[in-house]
């Protein structure tokens, strides 16, 4: 049996490597994984300026308003998680129910203009942090994905930003499922 709880490994063993579905690599070295996180909630932005928020796809659980929601509180739960290490905070994070979350946000009754203003704080604040994160040794050690490095992190969210992106692009008919 494996015991390696490597986020690398995790995430082939969930996703492959790269993504089989939005062919994210997960051994994007920090910048580019930074740089791509940055980038891809600008093309979030975009892809959505002409959505009305609600559009939904057969195959996905949620309308593009609540990806958009999720990124956001995805990217700003990570921000906070690093906040708390770098201020002397604890390092065991546990992880959280992102179906609960977006139940309990009510995600569909959020307005799209409101989630992107969300988003784009979420992201502004996460690069802030990411910044000033130790770039070797453990930064955290997570309930489900164990001990984690800066490295581990920049990769799980570059996946979360590009993965969804995905789904965004799926539901409005700019990407083969
Ligand atoms: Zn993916």
């Amino acid at each position: 049996m494996c015991d390696d709880r490597s986020v690398a490994n995790w995430g082939t063993s969930t996703y492959g490597n790269p993504c089989c579905e939005c062919g994210f690599a997960w051994t994007t070295p920090i910048d580019v994984g930074t740089a791509l996180v940055l980038d891809v909630v600008n093309s979030i932005k975009e892809q959505v300026a002409s959505s009305t928020g609600n559009e939904r796809h057969p195959q996905l659980g949620w309308s593009v308003r609540a990806y958009v929601c999720h990124v956001g509180d995805n990217l700003r739960i990570w921000a906070e998680r690093l906040a708390g290490v770098l201020d002397g905070g604890a390092v065991q994070v546990h992880g959280y129910d992102e179906q609960k979350l977006a139940r309990a946000r009510h995600y569909d009754g959020i307005s799209l203009e409101a989630a992107l203003l969300a988003l784009s704080r979420a992201v502004g604040d996460w690069y802030d942090v990411v910044a000033r994160s130790p770039r070797s040794g453990v930064v955290m050690v997570h309930s489900e994905r164990g001990e984690l490095t800066l490295s581990d992190v920049v990769a799980l969210n570059a996946h979360d930003c590009l993965h969804h992106y995905w789904d965004i692009e799926t539901i409005l008919g700019r990407a083969e499922r």
